[in-house]
């Protein structure tokens, strides 16, 4: 590959397959680690409403710095484990607090205010799909997150229909979002067109400034 400098052709450093920027924006998942990222910046507090595998978690420790800190909650002690040793390989156990508690005690436990607050609603991939998010508490957890925000922060929201429950919970946490006053908070549904319509979406809600 062949690029212009002052004028001169010469070989492009770069190797050709790394010349392209991309986000990789297949799913819920990653558009989410797109706002954080953009959001984020070192010495906030956030919070994983539901750590799972631990791989949120382990961007929100890596976001918030050393000065930062993340607080990570969840219902089993197998994602918590996972979690725990994501952070520990990573070398930024210190940055996050595991709580082996229910996000609907998110205003008990977490100091606020908060840049950011996020949820991974369902179960754990491989794990027991019994123990997957509720509707119940997760309309307690989400209004208690939207309270906690400082202003400019969000909370975002990973929805899953495609199980038992799930549209149910994925349709409650649209009415929450839309209910949500309009001076005080934004609110977004984001949904990839070409996949099916159980694909995981992703639901927004800015805290305005
Ligand atoms: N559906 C996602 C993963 C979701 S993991 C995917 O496919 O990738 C959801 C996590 O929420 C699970 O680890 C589960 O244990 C946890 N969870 C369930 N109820 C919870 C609650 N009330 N508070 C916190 N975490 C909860």
């Amino acid at each position: 590959m062949w690029v212009q400098v002052n004028g001169k052709e010469q070989v492009c450093p770069v190797p050709e397959n790394k010349q392209l920027n991309s986000l990789g924006l297949r799913g819920a998942v990653p558009l989410c680690h797109h706002f954080l990222r953009a959001l984020v910046r070192p010495g906030d507090r956030l919070v994983d409403a539901t750590c799972g595998n631990g791989y949120d978690t382990l961007l929100l420790a890596e976001l918030v710095g050393e000065g930062g800190h993340v607080w990570a909650f969840d219902v089993q002690e197998t994602a918590l484990a996972a979690t725990r040793e994501r952070l520990f390989q990573a070398g930024w156990s210190e940055r996050a607090t595991l709580l082996a508690a229910g996000h609907e005690r998110l205003a008990e436990l977490v100091p606020g205010p908060v840049r950011a607050v996020v949820f991974n609603l369902g179960f754990l991939p491989g794990s027991d799909q019994a123990c997957r998010t509720a509707t119940d508490t997760t309309l307690v957890a989400l209004s208690q997150a939207a309270e906690l925000l400082a202003p400019g922060g969000m909370v975002v929201i990973a929805v899953y229909t495609g199980h038992a429950g799930g549209d149910t919970e994925g349709a409650a946490v649209l009415e929450w979002a839309a209910s949500q006053p309009a001076k005080q908070f934004n609110s977004w549904r984001h949904y990839q067109l070409n996949r099916s319509a159980t694909a995981p979406f992703l639901v927004l809600v800015e805290r305005a400034k």
